[in-house]
């Protein structure tokens, strides 16, 4: 284990983090409240084999909220408790092309494109198993008494699960930014909207607003660089997390979170992205994007200037440097 250190890899993750910190171009999330709490010169860089070691720089120990990055991480959580079956039938896994927040729905279907955009990340969200079946076998389906627990009792178990497994992929107990959390469940207009839209077209089985509460949760979850940096590490190492020795998740559900990354984690710059830089990221408006190596690492940036489609300015340039620098492009010649 090693944060910052003198290594020859925390060195070259300094100098990296330095001459991409001249770019200060892009702005901060609008969506966010108070964008003016956030220092914009923050910025930090971060990575970790599966083997466990670990490698920071610049602002490492920052907390920012996870927002999107929460995506891939909750739909592989899903993807164990209820199966890809059940959730191909409600998001599909194709690329949107278009905003983050669009409200849009694949013809024919009706279901969300994929997973990383809002519409299908609430979906995805609402389908997590409130069950907490790992510790208690399967035998808690139902309370002592035999009913179902109330909606809203269902509800706090699997905003606790969540959290939990998210937890499990850092490696630490992670909390929620409740005060963030609330005012995304009260104000977020938009992705209320398209709570709604789902729930008329019958692929959300719960109530909008519920879900949106969950999901707001879930997006308010509080990491610093190096915890990102550990979570994807824990899918680069298909499913094992590389501090814990954990089985997190699945080598399925890692593979297909990781294959769903590749084609739709940088919203509608997914295409450009992986033709240059090669690498399965997903990112979010709070300014962090992670970056899976299968089999070698999982990679961190954190910089909070965004550009149009809402990615970091800085990440996507360090992510860029890392690329060509390290010879990390998946496509390329060994
Ligand atoms: N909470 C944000 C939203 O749902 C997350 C979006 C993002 O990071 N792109 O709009």
């Amino acid at each position: 284990q090693q944060a910052e250190g003198s290594s020859a890899v925390a060195r070259y993750l300094r100098q990296v983090l330095q001459d991409c910190g001249e770019d200060t171009s892009g702005s901060l999330a609008a969506d966010l409240p108070a964008p003016g709490s956030t220092d914009p010169a923050l910025h930090a860089l971060a990575l970790v084999t599966p083997d466990g070691a670990e490698y920071s720089a610049g602002d490492n120990e920052h907390l920012f909220t996870m927002q999107s990055i929460s995506k891939p991480f909750v739909y592989a959580l899903a993807i164990d408790d209820v199966g890809l079956d059940r959730i191909n039938e409600v998001v599909g896994q194709e690329p949107s092309g278009e905003a983050f927040n669009e409200l849009s729905l694949e013809g024919g279907t009706g279901r969300p494109l994929n997973p990383m955009i809002n519409a299908g990340a609430l979906v995805t969200h609402q389908l997590v198993d409130y069950r907490d079946h790992r510790s208690h076998e399967g035998d808690d389906q139902h309370d002592g008494d035999g009913q179902e627990p109330s909606s809203a009792e269902q509800a706090r178990r699997r905003s606790a699960r969540i959290l939990a497994g998210l937890s499990a992929f850092a490696a630490r107990q992670l909390q929620v930014d409740q005060e963030l959390a609330e005012h995304g469940a009260r104000q977020d207009y938009r992705n209320l909207a398209i709570a709604n839209m789902l729930k008329s077209h019958q692929v959300l089985a719960r109530e909008p607003l519920e879900v949106l509460h969950g999901y707001s949760e879930q997006c308010s979850v509080l990491v610093t660089v190096q915890d990102i940096a550990r979570m994807a590490a824990t899918l680069a190492n298909h499913g094992l997390n590389p501090d814990t020795g954990q089985r997190v998740v699945s080598d399925h559900a890692a593979r297909q979170t990781l294959s769903v990354m590749a084609t739709c984690g940088m919203y509608d710059g997914s295409g450009r992205w992986l033709a240059q830089i090669g690498i399965p990221a997903k990112s979010g408006i709070s300014g962090g994007i992670i970056g899976v190596l299968p089999g070698r690492m999982g990679l961190a940036s954190f910089a909070p200037r965004l550009d149009e489609e809402g990615n970091s300015v800085q990440g996507v340039e360090m992510f860029q440097r890392l690329s060509h620098d390290l010879d990390f492009h998946l496509m390329a010649r060994e």
